[in-house]
C-alpha cells in the first residue's frame, strides 16, 4: 500500500502548472521549428519565428508563453492500492495546487475562470476550479497529467453525431476551415471517435496529451484505422492552406491525434478539439516518495532564431495617425506601432455598447484611436505589464459597427480573422483591423513601455488600459476596403499547394 500525502499532490500540481506556463514541450518546439524551416509564405514564417522567439524568452524568463494561461485540466489515474494521508478530498487538493500555482509571486498567472457562466460571470480570482477526470487503475501509484488549455482553442471544439456510414475525414475537412484562426495554428487536432457523445469529447482531449510523433508514424506505417486516419487527415488538413495564424501557408497542423472507443451500432460520435500555439501539458507519477519533480529542458532545445522586419517597414505614430494615413495600409503589410493605444475585450465592449445604447458618455474618448483586444497577465518585479498577446477578435464582431460608428474609433488590433459583419462595418467606416501573433504574448509585452488602467477597473484583466508601445509588430489583416488576409491567404496557398504539388507534411 502506497501512502500519498496531501502536500505531495498539492505541490506536484502547483509545480507542474508553473512549469508548463513557461516551458513548451520539446516535441512542440521541434515541430514548429521544422514547420518554420519548410514554410514558403513569408507572413506565416514570420508568425512562427515570433512564436519560437517568444517560447525561448519564456523559458529563460520563467513567464507565461501566453497571456491566456488556460483552464486547468487534470487527468488522474489513481492506483487501487493507494492510500491518501489527507484531510481534503482529492479534488480539493488539486484545486489547492491550482490556487498556489496561479498566485505564485514570482510568476503570477492570469486568473481566467468565471463562476456562474451564464449569469454574473464572476472571476474566481485563483483560476479554480480545475476540470478533473479520474480513472481508478491497478497498482500503487498515481499518474498525474496536468494541462492548461487556452480559451481560444477550446472555443473552436466541434462535435457531431454522424451516421455510421458518414465519412469522418469529410466531416473534419468541412469543420477545420470553419474554425478559422482563433485557435492559433500551427497546433494539433485531437480527434475522438465513438463511445457516447461525452466519451468522444473526452478521448479527443486525451489524444492531445500525446507527444508530436507523426513523422515516426509515417516512417513505420499505420497499423490500425486510427493511424491511417492520422496520416490522411494530416495531409488533407495541411492542403487546406490555412497556415500559421490563418495567414495562408504550408503548415496548419503539426500532428493529428486520433483516439477511438467502441460505440453503439446506430452511432458514430466524432469530436475535434484543437491545441494551440500555447500547447501546455506535463505528466508525472506519485509513488509515495514525495512530490514529483519535472526536469527543466535545456535551452539548447530551442533554435536560435532572429526575426527582423525589413528596412522599409512602415512605422506608425498612434498619437498622430489620421484616417487618410490608414487608407494607405495594404493587406498583409507589417507595421510597427508606436505611441498610445487603448485596450478592451469582451466585458468592456459589452459595457461600452450598453452605455452607448442608454445615451451615456463613455469613460474614455475613442476618437481616432486604436483598441487592442487583450487581457494581460499582472506584472511581476519590474515589468510594466505581464504577457499581453491578442485575444480572438471574432468575439468582438457584434460590437464592431457600434464602436466604429458611435465612438470614432479608427482601428482594432487582435488575433485571427474577422467575420463578415465586422468586415462590412470596417469597410463602411474606412477603418482597419490589425493582427498580432497569438501565442507570442511575452514578446509582445516587451514592446509595451507603460500601462495604466483608465476605465472599468472592476473588470480586472478585462479593464480598459492605456498602453504606450514602441515598435509593436502587427500585420494589416483587414484594410479600409474590407480586404481580409484571412480570406485571401488560405485561398492563395491552397491553390498553390495543389497546382505546384507542394509537399505539406
Ligand atoms: S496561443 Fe492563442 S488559443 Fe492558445 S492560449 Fe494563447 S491566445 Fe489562446
Amino acid at each position: 500500500m502506497t501512502v500519498i500525502r496531501k502536500d505531495d499532490l498539492i505541490s506536484t500540481v502547483a509545480d507542474a502548472l508553473q512549469y508548463i506556463s513557461y516551458y513548451h514541450p520539446v516535441d512542440f518546439i521541434q515541430g514548429v521549428y521544422q514547420a518554420y524551416q519548410r514554410e514558403q509564405n513569408p507572413g506565416a514564417k514570420d508568425a512562427m519565428a515570433q512564436i519560437l522567439i517568444n517560447s525561448r524568452m519564456c523559458a529563460e524568463g520563467h513567464r507565461p508563453i501566453c497571456q491566456d494561461t488556460g483552464i486547468v485540466t487534470v487527468f488522474l489515474k489513481v492506483g487501487m492500492n493507494v492510500q491518501w494521508e489527507s484531510d481534503m478530498s482529492v479534488t480539493d487538493m488539486v484545486n489547492e495546487g491550482v490556487r498556489r500555482a496561479y498566485n505564485h509571486p514570482d510568476n503570477v498567472l492570469r486568473a481566467s475562470i468565471l463562476s456562474d457562466p451564464d449569469g454574473a460571470r464572476q472571476n474566481t480570482k485563483d483560476n479554480t476550479p480545475a476540470v478533473i477526470h479520474y480513472e481508478i487503475v491497478e497498482g500503487d501509484k498515481v499518474e498525474v497529467c496536468v494541462a492548461a488549455k487556452g480559451g481560444g482553442s477550446e472555443a473552436k471544439s466541434k462535435f457531431a453525431m454522424l451516421n455510421p456510414s458518414d465519412s469522418v475525414v469529410d466531416w473534419v475537412l468541412e469543420q477545420v476551415p470553419k474554425m478559422g484562426a482563433g485557435w492559433c495554428p500551427p497546433g494539433m487536432l485531437g480527434i475522438g471517435i465513438g463511445g457516447t457523445a461525452e466519451k468522444a469529447m473526452l478521448v479527443a482531449k486525451e489524444a492531445l496529451l500525446d507527444p508530436i510523433d507523426i513523422h515516426e508514424l509515417r516512417e513505420r506505417g499505420p497499423s490500425n484505422r486510427s493511424e491511417e486516419l492520422r496520416l490522411e487527415l494530416m495531409e488533407k488538413v495541411n492542403k487546406l492552406g490555412i497556415g500559421a495564424q490563418g495567414l495562408g501557408g504550408l503548415t496548419t497542423v503539426l500532428d493529428v491525434k486520433v483516439k477511438d472507443y467502441p460505440t453503439h451500432a446506430a452511432n458514430k460520435a466524432v469530436a475535434i478539439i484543437p491545441n494551440c500555439a500555447a500547447t501546455r501539458h506535463a505528466h508525472v507519477t506519485l509513488d509515495g516518495s514525495g512530490p514529483a519533480t519535472l526536469t527543466p529542458p535545456s535551452l539548447d532545445d530551442w533554435p536560435e532564431i532572429t526575426w527582423e522586419v525589413g528596412e522599409g517597414v512602415r512605422r506608425v505614430n498612434l498619437d498622430t495617425v489620421t484616417a487618410e494615413e490608414v487608407k494607405e495600409w495594404k493587406p498583409g503589410e507589417t507595421l510597427l506601432l508606436n505611441g498610445k493605444m487603448l485596450t478592451g475585450r469582451d466585458a468592456a465592449h459589452k459595457k461600452m455598447v450598453d452605455m452607448l445604447a442608454k445615451g451615456e458618455k463613455l469613460p474614455v474618448d475613442m476618437t481616432g484611436r486604436f483598441i487592442y483586444y487583450v487581457g494581460p497577465v499582472d506584472p511581476v518585479r519590474d515589468e510594466v505589464v505581464g504577457p499581453a498577446g491578442p485575444t480572438t477578435a471574432t468575439r468582438m464582431d457584434k460590437f464592431t459597427r457600434t464602436m466604429l460608428e458611435e465612438t470614432g474609433l479608427l482601428g482594432m488590433i487582435g488575433k485571427a480573422e474577422r467575420g463578415d459583419t465586422a468586415i462590412d462595418a470596417i469597410r463602411d467606416s474606412e477603418a482597419v483591423y490589425l493582427m498580432a501573433v497569438g501565442g507570442a504574448a511575452y514578446l509582445v509585452a516587451q514592446a509595451i513601455k507603460h500601462a495604466e488602467v483608465v476605465a472599468f477597473p472592476e473588470l480586472g484583466m478585462e479593464a480598459i488600459y492605456e498602453f504606450d508601445v514602441v515598435d509593436m509588430p502587427v500585420t494589416v489583416a483587414v484594410d479600409t476596403h474590407g480586404d481580409s488576409v484571412h480570406k485571401s491567404g488560405p485561398a492563395k496557398w491552397s491553390k498553390l499547394i495543389e497546382e505546384q504539388a507542394i509537399e505539406v507534411v
